[in-house]
């Protein structure tokens, strides 16, 4: 990331607000994780109906894809005819691929299921050595149920979990996915997410109690999607890098409306050709970009949340509270407030998004919520530190809904919970 230029913000208003605390009581310890992968037929289960009312600023696709009424597509202003072309058909065919992984007239080549057991498990290995490395413990890597379809650069698996039960009939499903390892170098946010799956592993076993209801904490009408690790080849290099296997920072390399035009300007006048910022000549032009806009379009999150370090901070891009986004800004920014209060107040930073950012794609253009945790540091001793603040903070994430019902609001009335924090830490 680069200087910092904040615009006024409007969550700042909503700062002195009294904040609903959740109370997490939680048993540590790994519980049995059964299934290793999921098998091509199943991962349809897992899918999103389409929210029809989510996508006001894009084209209707030509190509219905099978499972998924409207695929977005890039808007076509600010862009050439020929490169807004590439990007399209690039986006189109990556979600192809990915809606028909399981259909054999496919024309991308297909994993089979002991190919595709094969790669998670020599990845899993790998996974654990640096684990071990790192002092962290055991990954559980291998007993997770692993989604994935396409690889990195280097041939690693794009990999993905989802927890959650969908909600019945017409209902919301609040969505949230969580990103971590986008840039390999940032090495704490890589165990932050599986302190992630750990815990949502937990609340799938019963085995946290909901501060708000004293209830077991239930991931019913809730879908979350964990990657852990969304640049492999940089995260498993000898000395991890920031950019990916081909050089490119995959966070510069989103097919933003002002790609064409900002992009390169921007990293050749601002960054000064720094190369740990080169966005690459073609917005999506990497696997770990492709792999993180179809998680997108595969899901269609409410919210997404993505871990980086060590900014320490805590950056919000998406629809702001008075203007564009109405009750869905506003719900969003309560979340920024309450996720910084339940992390020791942590600092809210208004950072600027770039040309190809996830920020700038997913926040600004899609008016999806768009969270940046940035860790203080990228020390893995102090992983574990760094889940411990925040587990709280991710909590609410997941349960907070920013479209459904369930929304809890930033009120005092809701919220005598604060007084029990102290008592139950
Ligand atoms: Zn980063």
């Amino acid at each position: 990331m680069g200087n910092a230029n904040p615009s006024i913000s409007s969550f700042k208003k909503l700062g002195t607000l009294a904040l609903g605390l959740l109370i997490l009581a939680t048993t540590f310890g790994c519980g049995q994780i059964d299934i290793s992968l999921i098998k091509p037929s199943e991962t349809k289960e897992t899918k999103k109906v389409t929210k029809t009312e989510e996508a006001p600023k894009e084209v209707k696709s030509k190509k219905e894809v099978k499972g998924v009424k409207q695929v977005p597509h890039i808007p076509v202003t600010k862009v050439n005819a020929t490169e807004e072309e590439q990007q399209t058909s690039r986006i189109e065919e990556a979600q192809q691929e990915d809606e028909s992984s399981d259909e054999k007239e496919s024309k991308y080549p297909r994993y089979t299921w002991e190919e595709k057991s094969k790669i998670v498990k020599e990845y899993c290995s790998k996974t654990e050595k640096t684990f071990t490395r790192y002092g962290w413990g055991q990954s559980n890597c291998e007993n997770y149920a692993w989604q994935f379809v396409r690889t990195s650069v280097n041939g690693d698996p794009l990999i993905w979990r989802t927890y959650g039960e969908p909600a019945t009939d017409d209902d919301h499903t609040e969505t949230t996915l969580i990103m971590c390892g986008v840039h390999g170098d940032e090495i704490t946010p890589i165990k932050f997410c599986y302190d992630v799956l750990q815990y949502m592993e937990k609340i799938s076993q019963g085995k946290v109690i909901d501060p708000h209801t004293n209830k077991q904490a239930s991931l019913k009408g809730k879908l979350v999607i964990v990657a852990p690790l969304v640049n492999p080849d940089s995260y498993f290099k000898k000395r991890p890098t920031r950019t990916n296997a081909n050089g490119i920072d995959v966070n510069r390399n989103f097919p933003t409306r002002d790609f064409n035009k900002l992009a390169m300007k921007s990293w050749i006048d601002r960054y000064r050709r720094d190369k740990r910022r080169y966005p690459g000549k073609k917005a999506m032009s990497e696997p770990e970009t492709i792999f993180q806009v179809n998680l997108i379009y595969r899901y269609r999150p409410d919210k997404i949340i993505s871990v980086h370090a060590p900014l320490t901070m805590l950056d919000y891009d998406g629809p702001a509270s008075e203007h564009t986004g109405g009750k869905l800004g506003s719900r969003a920014n309560q979340l920024l407030i309450r996720m910084s209060e339940q992390a020791k107040g942590y600092r809210i930073k208004n950072y600027p998004f770039f040309p190809g950012s996830l920020g700038n794609y997913a926040g600004n253009e899609r008016n999806i919520p768009t969270f940046t945790l940035e860790l203080p540091t990228s020390d893995p001793a102090k992983a574990n530190s760094y889940w411990a603040l925040f587990k709280e903070s991710i909590h609410s994430a997941v349960m907070h809904e920013i479209r459904g019902k369930g929304f809890v609001a930033l009120d005092q009335e809701q919220n005598p919970l604060r007084e029990k924090k102290q008592s139950n830490n």
